[in-house]
């Protein structure tokens, strides 16, 4: 919600009477000087909104006060008029805190969807930052969302392949809880995510592959263009259940120029819905824009998430550093996942920044079954991999 400054206040007063986070408070404004707040200038609350009230016979402040549990001051703050020369039908106005979930996780994410939630959490959590990373092929924005003010740079990244879109939502669900949390200081299992968000600076990238999540979830897409590419690579088939590539066919998490040419040389020769590493390392938009992101960014870790398996995959070729294997192994106590730190496999995200960074990198193998796992799995996963993020402040 929008507040008006009225003399005398000061953010500090501000994230008293709203029982908000002060660094919230200041980072959802980032055009105002928080030293310097002048009378009329609007700034912007997180996690409430606001209702507006007709003064009806026989209110009172303390009244209203007591039959909507906001207190006085709070009521004071959001109405620049004399409220206590309050009128049968005058409007005042009652700041009211988001109580219930924003988003609701009832089924599995498509490209539109996805856009809509993140946009709705940027307008009520605006202490986080929203942008566009990059273009899919079929130009649709691959967003990255940052959260926190700490010295630790994590990076976590969903739905690289098109039939693991559960992790999509696993990403959105942590946001969204992580948010919620910081809002109204309620910890999670035990962990204080005041002191996540001062201490982890956090990166995430829902979707990394919209086109190929939107042929699983949606279908053929409309322009006929893709819609003919499709079905030719698809064998004319349109059950795209076994579909991980992007939406010309090429394997994303083949992209990467670690070893590519082995992949290359071993894998599919062409256009495929999966394991076909393309015509030559980033040729592909969403691989770039993510290289790009890691290159900008400066990552101290990065994890990407995928299904299925229940494993951590945490090394490549001994290049990975001593303190890697210390984070997996927290990582697989709090979620019962296995690490494996070797496997006969080159050119995936993890494998670059292993090798370009020497820094900890992983992917995690999300669930267990046959992709795409089903949606009634998708809380069961999500217990599982709150852990995962959670422990990101302690290892
Ligand atoms: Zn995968």
């Amino acid at each position: 919600m929008n507040l008006v400054i009225q003399p005398g206040m000061t953010y500090y007063r501000i994230s008293n009477l709203f029982n908000i986070p002060l660094q919230q408070l200041i980072n959802a404004n980032p055009y105002t000087d928080p030293n310097m707040l002048r009378i009329g200038q609007v700034v912007n609350i997180p996690h409430y909104d606001v209702q507006e009230y007709q003064i009806q016979q026989g209110d009172t402040l303390w009244i209203i006060s007591q039959r909507f549990q906001i207190p006085i001051e709070r009521i004071l703050a959001a109405n620049p008029v004399d409220p206590y020369q309050l009128r049968v039908g005058d409007g005042i106005l009652l700041p009211i805190r988001i109580d219930e979930a924003v988003l609701s996780f009832d089924q599995p994410y498509t490209f539109s969807k996805l856009e809509e939630d993140l946009f709705l959490l940027v307008n009520t959590f605006p202490f986080i930052t929203l942008r566009e990373i990059g273009r899919s092929v079929m130009n649709k924005p691959i967003y990255e969302v940052s959260i926190g003010e700490g010295d630790k740079h994590v990076h976590i990244n969903g739905s690289f392949h098109a039939n693991e879109s559960i992790t999509t939502s696993v990403i959105m669900r942590f946001l969204h809880d992580y948010l919620v949390s910081l809002s109204s200081n309620e910890p999670i299992r035990g962990v204080d995510m005041n002191t996540f968000y001062n201490e982890v600076t956090l990166s995430l990238v829902p979707m990394v592959n919209p086109d190929g999540v939107d042929l699983l979830n949606e279908g053929l897409p409309e322009e006929e263009e893709f819609r003919d590419l499709v079905l030719t690579i698809n064998n004319q088939s349109t059950n795209f259940n076994n579909w991980k590539a992007n939406i010309r066919g090429v394997d994303l998490n083949n992209q990467y120029p670690a070893n590519w040419e082995i992949e290359s040389n071993r894998k599919r020769q062409q256009p495929a819905p999966r394991d076909y590493p393309g015509p030559s390392p980033l040729s592909e938009p969403e691989a770039i824009a993510m290289a790009n992101l890691v290159e900008e960014k400066d990552f101290d870790r990065v994890l990407a998430f995928h299904t299925q398996g229940e494993v951590i995959y945490w090394g490549y070729e001994g290049l990975e550093p001593p303190e890697a294997q210390t984070i997996v192994e927290e990582y697989s106590r709090v979620s019962g996942y296995v690490p494996i730190r070797y496997v006969d496999s080159h050119a995936g995200f993890k494998d670059w920044f292993i090798q370009e960074y020497r820094r900890p990198g992983y992917t995690v193998e999300l669930g267990r079954g046959t992709n795409p796992l089903p949606f009634s799995q998708f809380n069961e996963i999500y217990e599982e991999s709150l852990g995962i993020f959670l422990s990101n402040l302690t290892v």
